[in-house]
């Protein structure tokens, strides 16, 4: 089988360029197209084997749509989408496989299935916590990574997300209620992504923390599921299932 031609969507952005230069080092891989705002994506979509998105979370469901319509794999790293635009991926991966992962690197994914143990383990007295922090130029609040660390906290609680999450406290907000789910977004500096996961007991408090200090991480995670994912049945899949982590 020959190299693995890939489409870059959002190539001159910080992790399209991160993208560039891991997919350069790898033999196994293609870059077909580099694309970024203007450039004509469904011109291009017939010279390749699968496309990975990180723009903005405006710009990804017409290229899922443009993907469907070519019957290509597609991975998506962007983050910040509206329920609406989840719902419609979710859709269009009736019809090709996509990897929709709001963090890539291995670390992360190891970080989301030590999140929902220790979660299983400590049991409902601990309070739950996250907290991350990225570089002074995100856009999205809070990172797509923290939302998931949430939403694993409250699948393991019975809790949901949009009901039981708490976003920063400010003024006379009462005592911390047993269900809530505290999530604080700190926007600084270069951060590439710090997220931590507390759990808050009285006389003891565990911390489960990943910090990532360069984008490959994250570039290199995202052309291994581009591999993983070409060929396969359509569906929608994330990285804990490229990675087999599962159960
Ligand atoms: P960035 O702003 O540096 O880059 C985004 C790029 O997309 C820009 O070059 C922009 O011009 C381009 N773009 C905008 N509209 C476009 C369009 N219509 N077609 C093609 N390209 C278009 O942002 P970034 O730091 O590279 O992050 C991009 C996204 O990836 C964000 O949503 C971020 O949260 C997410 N992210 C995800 C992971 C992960 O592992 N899933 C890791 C890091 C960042």
């Amino acid at each position: 089988m020959g190299a693995l031609k890939l489409i870059i969507n959002g190539a001159k952005g910080r992790m399209g360029q991160a993208l560039i230069h891991c997919a350069e080092a790898d033999p196994d891989l293609i870059v077909s197209a580099a694309l970024d705002h203007g450039d004509d994506l469904a011109a291009a979509l017939s010279g390749c084997d699968a496309v990975i998105d990180f723009t903005h979370a405006e710009v990804t469901l017409g290229v899922a749509e443009a993907c469907a319509k070519a019957g290509k794999a597609l991975v998506i790293g962007t983050t910040g989408h509206s329920d609406a635009v989840r719902t419609r991926i979710t859709e269009l991966s009736k019809v090709i496989p996509i990897v929709f992962a709001p963090n890539f690197s291995v670390g992360v994914n190891t970080l989301f299935w030590l999140t929902r143990k220790a979660a299983e383990i400590l049991g409902p007295d601990f309070d739950l916590e996250v907290v991350e922090m990225h570089h002074r130029l995100k856009k999205d609040s809070p990172s797509g990574t923290a939302r998931r660390l949430v939403e694993i906290l409250a699948e393991v609680r019975g809790l949901s997300y949009d009901s039981d999450v708490r976003h920063g406290r400010e003024g006379m907000v009462g005592e911390r209620t047993p269900t809530e789910i505290g999530l604080h977004a700190v926007r600084g500096g270069d951060v590439v992504g710090d997220h931590t996961v507390i759990y808050a007991n009285v006389g003891e408090r565990v911390e489960l923390t990943h910090k990532a200090s360069s984008r490959d991480t994250f570039a290199k995670g995202a052309l291994r599921a581009a591999k993983w994912a070409h060929g396969r049945d359509p569906g929608l899949y994330d990285m804990q299932d490229v990675l087999g982590l599962t159960d």
